[in-house]
């Protein structure tokens, strides 16, 4: 095996952000195993990687132990966007929390590094702006996002006591808004449902009245990010923000969203979902110092290169509706 070739597991590495961190691990030369019980994720998006020998695929929920020997483990398996996770929500938790311990317990085993895909969820609504690492959070524990945000919360806990009790090395990134190729065409999110109601010249459905914030970060710089995470100093453990500071109204993204693909859309007002926070932006200021890492793709070019993607999977044969 060359220097510095590693073998490394990644959990949900058929889904959105999964099938990139494959991608940019394999462009590195590493050995790469993608678990995946394809809940949300699907073949089409790591085809491109399964005729390489250097990249292994297992159908496998992780909400079973899995034996396996690898050296870095990279933990996203879990449904992310709000419908998804609200569908089934006691396996979305048994999810976050079996999930963690299984892939800790191996993490245990094998003395491998680990890295835990949480989100800026664990804040909730939160009520400090922008949000910093040390901000504990305003979850309601009873909501309809609950079995996520808790999930998450309670996955970070593990984690932290693994590394107290059993001297893990981890990582924990809290993840804010991503976006771009490959993200699921139903699965609700604002940007995947913008872009597909804007390209089919349907009306874009704003939620509220569009005031409530994001702040949306380009896939790759996402990735850029877990990468400099994973090789950081192990006393680097986190919960360390990764996220693009540049917030916008959600009614601003669906103009920028009509004006990039010129379409003839008209704005459709829809009810508040239950729980939606109200205004969520990231502080990186951990992020640029330790990492020193930052986004560089602004909105405009990520969104142009996610309308692309969205527009060729509209015209294939392969997807309908
Ligand atoms: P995604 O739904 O595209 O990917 C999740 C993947 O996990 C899918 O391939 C799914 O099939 C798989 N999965 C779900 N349950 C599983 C199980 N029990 N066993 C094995 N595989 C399972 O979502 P994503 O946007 O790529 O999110 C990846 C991770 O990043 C998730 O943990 C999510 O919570 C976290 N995250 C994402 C964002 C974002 O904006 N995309 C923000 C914060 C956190
Ligand atoms: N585990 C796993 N793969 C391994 C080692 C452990 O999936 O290689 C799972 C196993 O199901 C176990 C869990 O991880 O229940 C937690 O492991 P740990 O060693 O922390 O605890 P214990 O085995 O004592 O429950
Ligand atoms: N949203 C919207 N219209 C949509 C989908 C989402 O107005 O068609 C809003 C949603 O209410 C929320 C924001 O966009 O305020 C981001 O929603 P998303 O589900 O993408 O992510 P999350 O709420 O988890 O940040």
């Amino acid at each position: 095996m060359a220097l510095g070739r590693k073998r490394i597991l990644v959990t949900g590495g058929a889904g959105f952000l999964g099938s990139h961190l494959c991608e940019r691990l394999i462009a590195a030369e590493h050995d790469v195993l993608c678990v995946d019980n394809f809940f949300t994720g699907n073949k089409d998006n790591i085809a491109a990687l399964l005729p390489n020998p250097r990249f292994e695929l297992l159908r496998h929920d992780v909400c079973f132990p899995l034996y396996v020997e690898v050296d870095e483990i990279y933990n996203l398996a879990c449904p992310a966007s709000p419908i998804h996770y609200q569908h089934d929500p006691v396996q979305t938790t048994k999810t976050s929390v079996s999930g963690a311990i299984n892939m800790l317990g191996l993490a245990k085993r094998l003395r491998a590094k680990i890295f835990q895909a949480s989100t800026s969820e664990v804040y909730g609504d939160p009520s400090i702006h922008p949000q910093t690492e040390n901000y504990r959070g305003n979850v309601n524990p009873i909501g309809p996002r609950a079995c996520y945000d808790e999930g998450k919360r309670c996955a970070e806990t593990l984690f932290f006591d693994y590394y107290r009790q059993h001297k893990l090395r981890i990582r924990v990134a809290r993840i804010f808004n991503t976006y771009g190729p490959r993200m699921h065409p139903n699965d609700g999110r604002v940007v995947s449902n913008f872009v597909v109601q804007a390209l089919r010249g349907e009306p874009i459905t704003i939620y509220g009245d569009g005031e409530q914030t994001r702040a949306f970060c380009y896939v790759d710089d996402l990735i850029e990010g877990f990468v400099r995470l994973m090789g950081a100093a192990d006393t680097v453990t986190g919960p360390i923000n990764l996220g693009n500071p540049v917030e916008t109204t959600v009614g601003e993204l669906a103009h920028r969203i009509i004006d990039l693909t010129g379409s003839r859309s008209k704005i459709e007002r829809r009810p508040l979902p239950v729980d939606d926070p109200v205004q969520r932006c990231p502080d990186i200021s951990q992020a640029r110092s330790v990492l020193n890492w930052e986004p560089t793709v602004p909105l405009e070019t990520g969104l142009k290169k996610t309308i692309a993607y969205f527009d060729t999977l509209l015209r294939s044969n392969t997807y309908s509706q």
